[in-house]
């Protein structure tokens, strides 16, 4: 996509009031990455097709994306995990000011060590964390994922440098050879039919067969 179609885009989906709006705000100024309008639009589409019960979120933040997801479907929930405290505390607030404290559950850990000991199953994952550790919280989430559940991964294109033919700087390197890795790795896994859609930071969307 060319730049002009992405903020041609955003303008039209860059429409949050209130609490949203408010922690939009706060994101940028403190360098938060949380989903870009059109992604948070997407999600809420997928929600409202899909109509899960249970959704499993791997990176809160400050839980912009969970009340996005939270708010598009009111019978669902969410069990939301992050690592950093502050971060926690701060989305903690947030679903507070928003009245959905009742509909989350938010675990304060590293998903590495939190996901193993999930056996629940969700309807729906969104996989929003530490970009080299993709595949694992991926084999994870195939594992927690009921029959027909989505799968989607943010951030799969890290700033084009993922689909860029230019060399990679090497602080960035590690990162985007494993972000490649991972994408094959998703197309060619059986048992999951899987998308890759170039909008925001780059999404991947799969459906468990
Ligand atoms: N989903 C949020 C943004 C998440 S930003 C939104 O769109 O609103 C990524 C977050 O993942 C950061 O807050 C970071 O602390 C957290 N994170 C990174 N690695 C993690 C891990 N291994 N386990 C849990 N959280 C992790
Ligand atoms: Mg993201």
């Amino acid at each position: 996509m060319i730049d002009s179609d992405i903020k041609f885009i955003r303008q039209l989906f860059d429409l949050s009031q209130g609490l949203l709006k408010e922690i939009e705000s706060y994101a940028s100024d403190n360098f938060i990455p949380i989903i870009k309008p059109e992604v948070a639009k997407f999600l809420e589409t997928i929600i409202k097709i899909k109509q899960p019960e249970n959704i499993l979120e791997i990176g809160t933040a400050v839980g912009y994306s969970s009340i996005v997801m939270l708010l598009a479907h009111e019978n669902c929930k969410i069990l939301t995990i992050e690592k950093n405290m502050d971060m926690a505390e701060i989305a903690k607030e947030n679903f507070l000011k928003a009245s959905l404290l009742d509909r989350v559950e938010l675990i304060k850990g590293d998903a590495l060590d939190v996901l193993p000991c999930l056996n629940k199953k969700y309807d729906l994952i969104f996989i929003d964390a530490a970009k080299g550790h993709y595949k694992e919280f991926f084999d994870e989430s195939l594992r927690l994922l009921s029959d027909r559940g989505i799968l989607i991964c943010d951030n799969i294109l890290y700033k084009g440098y993922v689909a860029a033919e230019k060399h990679v700087k090497h602080k960035r390197r590690t990162i985007v050879y494993r972000m490649r890795d991972f994408i094959l790795y998703v197309l060619n896994k059986t048992g999951i039919s899987t998308s890759i859609i170039p909008i925001g930071d780059g999404l991947s969307i799969s459906v468990k067969e």
